[in-house]
């Protein structure tokens, strides 16, 4: 969803049209030297007994629909998050800043957008972390919203979870206390996981 956006979006009708004839077969060998074939979609996707033609292309529209949910949401999202701002300045009681707070997430999460605040807090600590000359360890967002950061070392592991609202929460394995460590300040937490990641060396 990230790359393709600087093409114009094709229609439903090319979109059907593309995904609707076969490609080359290509060819691969098993360890044994024995050569399969396998059918692709004319997009270049193998096709197989799990994965038949039209169950490929019913796929692409699908997801292409989803696309089109997701940037129509955005375009209404960039204004609750505008009201959101707008109501931290005011005195807007708590309980409706929360349920502003509660649709924006939500909502987002229905279409398949990341939460923003996580996707923020994420994009904040990626850029300490790369600040320190730390390696960039695995990064992925789960499906509640909550990101997770992961440095795995050969005896050891460090983690990073941010769920919304919390602060940075860093996990040490095997070593760490059972209570993670909290910041939430990105550089203080990309420092903590330096310190682990240079202890977890020692190992
Ligand atoms: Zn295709």
């Amino acid at each position: 969803m990230t790359s393709t956006e600087e093409r114009p979006t094709p229609s439903v009708a090319d979109l059907i049209e593309i995904h609707s004839a076969y490609g080359q077969d290509i060819e691969f060998d098993d360890a044994d030297r024995t050569t399969y074939t396998q059918s692709t979609c004319q997009c270049g996707m193998p096709l197989g007994a799990h994965l038949s033609l039209e169950t490929h292309r019913a796929r692409e529209v699908e997801a292409f629909i989803n696309a089109r949910l997701a940037e129509s949401f955005l375009t209404v999202r960039n204004q609750l998050q505008q009201l959101a701002a707008d109501m931290a300045t005011d005195n807007v009681p708590a309980h409706l800043r929360a349920t502003l707070d509660q649709i924006i997430v939500e909502n987002s999460l229905r279409v398949g957008l990341k939460n923003p605040e996580v996707e923020n807090r994420s994009a904040a600590l990626r850029k300490a972390v790369k600040d320190l000359g730390l390696p960039h360890g695995v990064d992925f967002f789960n499906h509640d919203g909550s990101a997770t950061f992961i440095w795995q070392q050969f005896h050891h592991r460090v983690t990073v979870y941010i769920n919304h609202g919390g602060p940075f929460e860093v996990e040490d394995v095997p070593h760490g206390p059972c209570i993670p460590f909290t910041s939430e300040d990105p550089e203080v937490v990309a420092a903590e996981v330096m310190r682990l990641l240079a202890a977890g060396k020692e190992d």
